[in-house]
């Protein structure tokens, strides 16, 4: 996501970077390049509009500060703008009240069902008792497949596939809630293709009865500024207190990201981010202006590593890296661990250093999730003594390996290249690390 907008913004601000002082004129020129790439994206020309005009004022108006050139000091209002634009606080659940009741409300498709299995195994996973209930009376499908997502997560899915009353199975799903002391219940309603009348007053009609903590709107990052425009006639007419964004990882603009707040003034509070479980995150503003601005997420880098790497593997394999100990058998198991991390072209933009887009393309088209399948591949097609003393593989073993993996020996030799360089980058870092202990007992 956001990717020709990042390109633009920082090439626009690089501009910027090579000069020593910021005229009227070239920042003129500036604001108009950086609305010309978010109208591209698809923001809402409104929100575009208070964007530049925030932008323009608060940079004019800037105190020069001491240190700081005003290059960055623009790539910080920028920045700041980002943030305000995409919600400005973190926005949380509120679950304050036992149980606490979360209604999702959305169109047909819009990933309504996912969300409601994703967001009920986010709150699984911090603890809480879910329970999950479909009130689409309309398509037996969707209760199917929510049924189906519940088992999947082990999280229980309270179904009348009878009832014709979405209302009466909200106050009934509700009851159970009570009854069994569950934490949450999540309510996942029916979708139309289009908005229409009869939808609205049947959310409407659940969210009197059910009286939720959380009406939360699910839209598709994809459906761009009509989606924005469906979210504001549902805020108008039902109701919300939040926003969950879909599909993020399809689409490469970021319109909907950057306009819904302005337009409906209500936050985004999650987005989903891939089909599987687990690709739903918390939505930091300030964490995705930074991606935009390509100064990495080095926050969420360490919470999604915390969540999927076991720490204790973690330090073995730094102590192996360091001790130069490391065999190709480590070198599997790392990769391993970056691969559970999530697609690597996201981890890569989360790392903050690889500065402008052009070096991160580079990084990009380098290391990609098919080359690291074949890297593993390879290695897999090793025996286990090749692993541990790469130094035996003479020019028979690479061509059986090379057939093996459905590689061919040029991949292999390019395979054991890189790792000799490897070792040999960690053995140099491990000097230095001595060499830099030992000054620091002199001092
Ligand atoms: P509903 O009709 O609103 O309940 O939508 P579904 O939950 O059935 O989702 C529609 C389609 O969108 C399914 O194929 C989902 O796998 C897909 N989907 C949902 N969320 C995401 C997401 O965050 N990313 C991607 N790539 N696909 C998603």
């Amino acid at each position: 996501m956001f990717d020709a907008l990042a390109e633009r913004i920082q090439s626009t601000l690089e501009k910027f970077g090579r000069k020593g002082r910021i005229d009227k004129e070239t920042l003129e020129k500036g604001l108009r390049e950086i609305k010309l790439a978010l109208l591209e994206a698809d923001v809402n020309y409104k929100v575009v509009s208070n964007f530049i005009s925030d932008i323009r004022e608060k940079a004019l108006g800037a105190e020069v500060v001491k240190g700081v050139n005003p290059a960055q000091q623009l790539v910080k209002i920028v920045h700041d703008e980002l943030v305000e634009a995409l919600g400005g606080e973190e926005a949380k659940l509120n679950l304050k009240n036992k149980p606490a009741v979360i209604l999702l409300i959305g169109l047909q498709g819009s990933g309504k069902t996912t969300t409601a299995a994703k967001l009920a195994n986010f709150l699984k996973k911090q603890g809480k008792k879910v329970l999950l209930t479909s009130a689409d009376v309309y398509r037996p499908a969707a209760m199917l497949q929510l049924k189906k997502l519940g088992e999947k997560i082990g999280v229980p899915v309270f179904l009348e596939e009878n009832e014709k009353d979405a209302v009466k199975i909200s106050k009934d799903a509700l009851k159970k809630t009570r009854d069994e002391n569950y934490d949450v219940l999540i309510i996942d309603t029916a979708g139309r293709l289009h908005i229409d009348e009869e939808l609205l007053e049947e959310a409407r009609r659940i969210r009197e009865e059910t009286n939720p903590d959380e009406v939360l709107f699910v839209i598709d990052a994809m459906t761009g500024q009509e989606a924005v425009n469906i979210a504001k006639a549902f805020n108008d007419a039902v109701g919300m207190t939040g926003i969950i964004l879909t599909k993020m990882d399809s689409d490469s603009r970021g319109g909907v990201a950057l306009s819904v707040k302005g337009v409906t003034g209500k936050p985004i509070k999650f987005a989903g981010t891939g089909e599987k479980i687990e690709d739903f995150e918390q939505f930091y503003p300030d964490r995705v202006a930074s991606r935009i601005l390509g100064m990495g997420d080095v926050v969420s880098l360490v919470e999604k590593a915390q969540q999927v790497i076991d720490e204790r593997e973690a330090l073995s394999m730094q102590e192996k890296l360091l001790s130069g100990e490391f065999t190709l058998e480590d070198f599997r198991q790392q990769l391993r661990m970056i691969q559970k991390l999530g697609p690597i072209q996201q981890i890569i933009r989360m790392i903050p250093g690889l500065g402008s887009q052009k070096v991160l393309k580079q990084v990009q088209q380098a290391i990609d999730d098919k080359k690291l399948k074949r890297i593993e591949a390879i290695i897999n097609s090793m025996t286990p003594e090749e692993r541990r003393n790469h130094a035996i593989i003479n020019a028979s073993r690479k061509r059986r390996i090379a057939k093996g993996s459905g590689t061919s020996v040029k991949e292999v030799d390019a395979l054991i290249k890189q790792f000799v360089q490897m070792k040999m980058a960690m053995k140099q870092m491990r000097k230095m690390q001595k060499k830099m202990a030992k000054r620091g007992r002199k001092f």
